[in-house]
């Protein structure tokens, strides 16, 4: 016999539903008891996105069986909103947010990478490596493509909304609280190797005769030898950087 349960998604949740569904108590059919994270993932949100469940005003984790007539209230990651008496599906945020992209997100793995944050990105990465990397090394999949989210062993991940670079790294700073991070300079834009300070000796020979005049203190990545200065990119990328410190504070 066919049960019912009724679901409602909260915030930012209601991004994966179809508008009959946003905001509002809808009732779910299901047959036998499946695993409460199998149904969100078939009404269409993925698990990496949720932090709480309440069934019948109590907290439950992934693992619950869905049962007839049950209600289910479904929130996503809390910002600023403490329910550390009620219990997270997951263990402490990763104090250290390493990333892995997608291979539509290379503008956005270069504004990270900017900001000093350890990034991977290859635009020939498949969703199973990225999914493997992901596991194996504690980094959050940012992505564009809600299934690969999906994967069952994933914790960290989040689906990019904007299609817009610069507007993709307001939502990473938001969501991941990385405003109080940021560490120019740091990291290769390029590869994501880090940045060490070099002489000018040592890098004469890659330098236009311009760079060579006017500048006097130098970096290079460690792993690709990409050379860095002070120039005119910089003051760009500074007040690029800065900018996402006042509207995420
Ligand atoms: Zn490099």
């Amino acid at each position: 016999m066919a049960k019912v349960a009724l679901f409602r998604f909260y915030e930012e949740l209601n991004d994966f539903l179809p508008n009959k569904k946003k905001k509002t108590l809808f009732p779910y059919p299901f047959e036998g008891n499946p695993a409460i994270k199998d149904a969100i993932e078939a009404i269409g949100v993925p698990h990496t996105e949720v932090d709480l469940i309440l069934v019948n005003e109590n907290s439950e984790s992934f693992n619950y069986r869905l049962k007839n007539n049950d209600h289910v209230s479904v929130y996503p990651v809390f910002e600023s909103f403490d329910i550390s008496e009620i219990s997270r599906l997951r263990n402490e945020p990763l104090r250290n947010p390493k990333f892995i992209l997608d291979v539509h997100l290379g503008k956005l793995a270069r504004y990270l990478r900017m900001a000093g944050f350890d990034t991977l990105y290859e635009n020939h990465y498949s969703d199973s490596e990225i999914a493997a990397i992901s596991i194996k090394e504690k980094r959050i999949i940012l992505t564009r493509d809600v299934g690969i989210l999906k994967f069952r062993e994933i914790k960290h991940g989040y689906w990019i909304r904007s299609q817009n670079p610069v507007e993709q790294f307001g939502e990473v700073v938001r969501r991941f609280d990385l405003s109080g991070f940021f560490k120019p300079f740091h990291r290769c834009i390029n590869c994501n190797g880090l940045i060490r300070k070099t002489t000018k000796k040592s890098v004469l020979n890659v330098l236009q005769p311009k760079t060579k005049e006017f500048y006097h203190e130098f970096y290079q990545c460690e792993s690709c030898g990409k050379v860095y200065w002070k120039g005119s990119h910089f003051g760009k990328m500074q007040s690029f950087i800065d900018k996402f410190k006042v509207t995420s504070e």
